[in-house]
């Protein structure tokens, strides 16, 4: 089996080919211009992971929301529950960029951080 895969580590945007045995081990990877494509394609193709960002709900701040990010990418599976979890957070103003919202998010090692301001009323 072969899957095909554009390259998201950086804006050039390969097209890599990731060839399977009938084990589905990866036997080659072909296409990418450097190491990057390679270690891309082999963790999408065997554990991929995402960058989650959304906005959590806040109480007595001059705005309703702030904005909120993993501060590394996640596991792919994890995203919906993340989401559930993110949007069943409040946090009190005054909320600060980089303070940690949820801390290790759903057991990941990943804690979910503030990317903007809210100060409060
Ligand atoms: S393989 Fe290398 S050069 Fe190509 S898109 Fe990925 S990071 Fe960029």
């Amino acid at each position: 089996m072969i899957r095909e895969l554009i390259c998201v580590a950086c804006p050039i945007g390969c097209s890599i080919s990731v060839e399977f045995d009938e084990n589905n081990n990866i036997t080659s990877i072909s296409g990418n211009q450097c190491k990057w494509g390679e270690a891309y394609a082999v963790t999408e193709c065997t554990a991929p992971t995402r960058s989650l960002t959304s906005t959590v709900k806040v109480t007595g701040g001059k705005k309703p929301l702030v904005p909120v990010k993993t501060e590394k990418p996640i596991p792919k599976e994890k995203m919906l529950e993340s989401m559930a979890v993110i949007n069943s957070v409040t946090v009190k103003a005054p909320v600060k960029i980089g303070d940690v919202i949820i801390k290790n998010a759903l057991d990941t090692g990943v804690d979910i951080v503030a990317t903007g301001i809210c100060p409060a009323e």
